[in-house]
């Protein structure tokens, strides 16, 4: 087995504290990663708290994760020891189900989750809040080292879960494009749609944050609590990205779509949308959803990243400060992704 030391929370009413357990021995197809950075995603605040379903206990949580490679499994080919290497929010999938062959593992049916999930070993998952990680080399990425290793690691979930929808959209030049929340998925939906060439509109509750959009490369900045700059942007946009990450009644933003304009919904808050027909037969609108991205489209997009110098904007912290953290990040303060800095464990 593998020695590990993480920060786990042992229950739902529990804070998060050190923990010493164990990994799954290195296989034929597995590398170790010692783990450099692990980024701080309101999924993980999500999953700690069992907002969306009974979690699995003790739970390590974190799925940003960059570091090394320290071994290799006789049968890998992908990584050599020394590498850096990075791995994001899934960890396993059947491999063979019309989604693994078509490149969608994040839809696999038996995929499972880098922590709070099963593994088809019958042995829970624990995420990259620890020292390392073992993993099937396809679920590791490779990782350029032109760019800032800490700044990169928010790359493997809040890059790819904005990176993904942008593209299958085909969002360029000529689309008005509204980033609804700007956390750490919305700065990068921000970065992305800007690189893509979009009109770039950001809608948020903090007019605090205007600066920051603008810097970031967003057009325009619309406060969503005045409803003067709401009644302005009635039918303007194309697409939607909804990132936010606590209830929300999504009409008010219906009404700010064109004609046949489609809301992205990313974020996961744990209550229902309640959509009245007549918000989407008004107007032929549609609301989408879009989950992560599979492995081939996550390192197209770090490559992307790489030759753009695109990275997330981030808070290194030390891991004793981590519900300092989440509570910034509940309270909508977070500018853009907080970074734990492994050295810190
Ligand atoms: P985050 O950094 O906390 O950002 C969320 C932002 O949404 C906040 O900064 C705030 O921005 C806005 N917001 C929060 N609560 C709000 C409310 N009640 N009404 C209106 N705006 C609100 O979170 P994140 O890490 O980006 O994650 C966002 C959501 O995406 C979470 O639910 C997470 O679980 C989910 N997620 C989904 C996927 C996927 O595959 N689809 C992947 C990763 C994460 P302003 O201050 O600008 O208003
Ligand atoms: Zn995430």
């Amino acid at each position: 087995m593998t020695k590990s030391r993480g920060y786990a929370a042992q229950s739902p009413e529990t804070d998060l504290a050190p923990w010493d357990f164990e990994r799954r021995e290195i296989g034929p197809h597995d590398v170790l990663i010692d783990i450099l950075y692990c980024g701080v995603c309101h999924s993980d605040l999500h999953q700690i708290k069992n907002d969306w379903f009974p979690g699995i206990f003790p739970m390590v949580p974190g799925h940003e994760i960059v570091g090394r490679i320290a071994a290799v499994g006789g049968h890998v080919t992908k990584f050599k020891v020394g590498d850096l290497a990075g791995v994001g929010c899934m960890v396993e999938s059947c491999g063979q189900c019309e989604d693994c062959t078509h490149n969608l593992e994040q839809f696999c049916s038996d995929g499972v989750q880098t922590y709070n999930g099963m593994g088809h070993d019958g042995i829970p998952t624990l995420g990259g809040y620890s020292n390392n990680i073992v993993v099937t080399e396809h679920f590791a990425l490779h990782i350029s080292d032109k760019i800032s290793l800490a700044a990169v690691a928010p790359l493997l979930c809040a890059g790819i879960t904005t990176y993904s929808p942008l593209r299958y959209w085909k969002v360029g030049p000529g689309h008005k494009v509204a980033v609804l929340g700007l956390g750490g998925l919305g700065h990068m939906a921000v970065k992305f749609a800007v690189a893509f060439g979009a009109d770039v509109t950001v809608l948020s509750t903090s007019p605090s944050k205007e600066a920051d959009a603008k810097a970031l490369g967003a057009h325009h900045f619309v406060v969503t609590k005045d409803p003067e700059q709401v009644a302005a942007v009635t039918k303007t946009f194309d697409f939607i990205v909804d990132t936010v990450s606590g209830a929300h009644d999504i009409n008010m933003y219906l009404n700010m779509l064109k004609s046949r304009g489609t809301h992205i919904a990313l974020g996961a808050p744990s209550e229902p949308y309640v959509i009245p027909a007549f918000s989407l037969l008004v107007g032929g609108k549609a609301v989408a959803g879009s989950g992560i991205g599979g492995i081939a489209e996550t390192q197209e997009m770090l490559d992307f990243c790489a030759e753009h110098n695109i990275v997330s904007d981030i808070e290194i912290i030390d891991i004793k400060d981590i519900h300092a953290a989440y509570e910034r990040m509940e309270k909508g303060d977070v500018r853009y992704r907080f970074v734990i800095d492994m050295a810190t464990l």
